[in-house]
């Protein structure tokens, strides 16, 4: 069996995400951390499609809670291992830097800069043993250009990218890549607050993307086709 997991897989992205590597022969791991009739949601879609799932529910920034629950899967799966990690779970809290609390500023870093590092520690040693591995990290434009308003979030997101860029030196010869994938809008729970018909006119392409338009990009990291593709961010953002 190959094993894919993905955090955040319940809704929106994650979900999209998890539904691709599904449909690519992968059971995939649903995490998510609190909303479960979600994350039902992924599972059954997969099996209705055929494929199979499993929902791991922890707090990625809970770096106890990750390793517990990875090691326990990893105790009942002595045959297998993880092959293709989807860091995805993410949250925005913005405000301007100078109203900006400390729970805003440390939930947002430690969910997707924490998290992503909790995920990664315990996951790479099986693919750097097994010579074959994928972590994709999901990034954001906003960690790559800026945005006003999100000092948090676009420094969580950089310091993923440096994350991502110097772990793919280190896993390299394993043949274990680590990329980044920064969608721009993107249609989903986490962008429902903001004006779309305002918004859209400073994407070159006139749009909001889709979650499955990032999940095909995903797909294409995660594949065997991709294996000369390692430390890279990959914008996916109609333009913008
Ligand atoms: P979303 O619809 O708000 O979904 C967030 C997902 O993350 C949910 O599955 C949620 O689980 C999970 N999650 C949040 N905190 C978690 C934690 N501490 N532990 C485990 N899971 C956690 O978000 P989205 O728009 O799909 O975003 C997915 C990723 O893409 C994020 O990293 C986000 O920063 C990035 N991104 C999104 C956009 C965009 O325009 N949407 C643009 C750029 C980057 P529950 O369901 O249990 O709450």
């Amino acid at each position: 069996m190959k094993y894919a997991l993905v955090t955040g897989g319940s809704r929106g992205i994650g979900r999209a995400i998890c539904l691709k590597l599904s449909a690519m022969g992968y059971s995939v791991l649903v995490n998510y951390q609190s909303n479960q009739e979600a994350a039902e949601e992924t599972k059954q879609q997969i099996e209705a499609n055929g494929g199979a799932a499993e929902l791991l529910s922890f707090n990625v920034a809970d770096g106890d809670a990750v390793d517990k629950v990875l090691s326990e899967w990893q105790l009942t799966h002595t045959e297998d291992y993880i092959a293709v990690l989807v860091n995805n779970a993410g949250i925005r809290k913005d405000n301007l830097m100078f109203w900006m609390s400390d729970n805003e500023w440390n939930n947002v870093l430690d969910t997707s800069l924490n998290g992503t590092f909790y995920t990664t520690r315990v996951l790479v040693k099986y693919m750097m043993t097994k010579k074959f591995g994928r972590i994709i990290n999901i990034v954001s434009i906003s960690g790559i250009n800026g945005m006003a308003g999100q000092t948090n979030y676009a420094a969580a997101k950089a310091g993923v990218i440096g994350m991502t860029k110097a772990l793919a030196l280190e896993t390299a010869k394993k043949k274990v890549t680590v990329n980044a994938v920064a969608p721009g809008f993107i249609e989903t729970d986490m962008t429902q607050d903001l004006n779309q018909e305002e918004l859209k006119k400073i994407v070159p392409m006139g749009r909001f993307g889709k979650a499955e338009e990032v999940a095909e990009l995903v797909g294409f990291l995660a594949s065997e086709n991709a294996e000369y593709v390692t430390g890279q961010v990959i914008s996916i953002s109609g333009g913008l």
